[in-house]
């Protein structure tokens, strides 16, 4: 089974938090039962898929990789967590994250950090790190993962594996611990495309308990990817060819765009002109979106309650100092700074109509484009411990993060390795719901 490789390979890359062997066993047994009674067996039957661990799962540990939910069993499944059991999809385990899905390396795990299984001195990315190194290592077929600034994508580019941020409202949210809740949405990794489209055909859909889930028609994902992509039109947006990017990984973008030219598709550079403010007006959306989605966690309802403490407001503040980590807790100071009175229109207010222009150029771009195409990440994996300023760490995002402000989808693929043999990610970007045009591209490159 899937357990014998992670015993060769776990203690290396610790892309767990929590593996749920029996519970696998049993969903297996279950499923060889259906077998023998001559029923109808799941599509995804027996199909080993991991799950990140900030997604519900009924009676087994959720903890966002918190000392703060450390011992949290929710009740209840999220729905992506329901559809995949109905399916009959068997869970690996729960995966290693940055800490309430903080950070782009998983060195914010509040319990340890996952290792980029190309090279177990580097990060795999994050904050969905533990999900991508699992597919990356072979220790599950497809994983779960969120994304909120680039969380699928970062880490499936850094893990050269396919990872997707599906449009905003496509996949319910409902059991997702909420980081920004108008950011956040759940994607799959994969080793490769028709695995995705697989993966998506499964968790997409309308659910009554997400106010914000779709109401419409799902495809099915994977009808498209045949299709020719003769006279399709791509976008290449300059603003995310910069200085800031490796010229490698430029170079690597550019012969994909070329090998898609000589497969038929047409390519135009084309101008996103409010790119450059796209990460600021992130670093005060999802921290103040933060700051209140997290103010649930006082000691009471969930989890890590701090001991010897002198009445409630006490046990709030000690929790809290002792539950959640530097960096959530950086966030929760610039959210809550963010939204108070005075500050507000400064920059909360600011940054929401950045948002909307934001979105407006890509509205723009997709009137003409198809799909654009850019680097998922400025450079290739970088080395565990070398970036200790959060600034630093917070450019690993610029360009995923635009993405999610506007709610479109966008897909991340390996286009080839650096000198140091280091996986290198092809961002592939849609209009709203574009979903069957990225994953024809992807599939025609791949
Ligand atoms: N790295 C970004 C952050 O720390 C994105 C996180 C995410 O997508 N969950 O906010």
């Amino acid at each position: 089974s899937i357990y014998n490789r992670i015993e060769a390979v776990e203690e290396d890359v610790k892309a767990y938090i929590t593996l749920t062997k029996e519970d696998a066993l049993k969903q297996a047994d279950k499923v060889d039962e259906k077998i023998a009674n001559g029923e109808e067996i799941g599509p995804l039957a027996g199909i080993p898929i991991a799950i990140k661990d900030n997604m519900s799962t009924e009676g087994v540990k959720t903890t966002c990789a918190s000392k703060i939910l450390h011992n949290y069993k929710p009740p209840y499944d999220a729905t992506v967590i329901k559809k995949l059991s109905a399916e009959d999809y068997i869970m690996v385990g729960k995966t290693n994250m940055d800490e309430f899905a903080m950070g782009s390396s998983n060195e914010n795990s509040g319990f340890y950090p996952t290792a980029n299984p190309w090279d177990l001195t580097r990060v795999p990315g994050g904050s969905s790190g533990g999900s991508a190194a699992a597919v990356a290592a072979g220790e599950a077929i497809i994983s779960l993962g969120s994304d909120t600034g680039g969380s699928i994508r970062q880490p499936a580019a850094f893990c050269g594996v396919v990872g997707m941020k599906p449009t905003y409202g496509l996949v319910s949210r409902y059991g997702l611990v909420a980081f920004a809740s108008s950011l956040d949405q759940i994607g799959p990794f994969s080793k490769d495309i028709t695995d995705c489209a697989i993966a998506l055909n499964y968790i997409a859909g309308h659910d009554e308990f997400d106010s914000t889930s779709a109401n419409r028609e799902v495809p099915d994902y994977t009808a498209s990817l045949n299709k020719d992509i003769t006279g399709m039109k791509i976008g290449v947006p300059s603003e995310y060819f910069g200085d800031g990017i490796d010229q490698e990984v430029k170079d690597a973008v550019w012969t994909a765009i070329k090998k898609l030219e000589e497969l038929g598709a047409e390519y135009e550079e084309v101008s996103l002109p409010h790119t450059e403010y796209a990460l600021s007006a992130y670093y005060l959306i999802a921290p103040a979106e933060a700051s209140s989605n997290l103010a649930r966690y006082d000691g009471v309802r969930y989890g890590l309650r701090s001991e010897e403490v002198k009445g409630l407001v006490d046990m709030y503040k000690k929790t809290r100092q002792e539950g959640f980590g530097d960096e959530v807790k950086r966030r929760i100071m610039l959210g809550t700074y963010a939204l108070s009175s005075g500050y507000y229109d400064a920059y909360y207010k600011k940054a929401q109509k950045v948002r909307t222009l934001v979105k407006q150029d890509f509205d723009r771009a997709f009137e003409k484009y198809d799909v654009l195409i850019s680097p998922t990440t400025p450079t290739t994996s970088f080395k565990a411990g070398a970036k200790k300023d959060p600034l630093e760490m917070y450019l690993s995002d610029i360009c995923t993060i635009p993405i999610n402000l506007a709610g479109i989808p966008a897909l991340s693929m390996p286009c080839g390795l650096d000198s140091n043999g280091l996986p290198i990610g092809l961002q592939i970007m849609g209009n709203h719901f574009g979903e069957e045009k990225i994953l024809q591209i992807a599939h025609a490159f791949e």
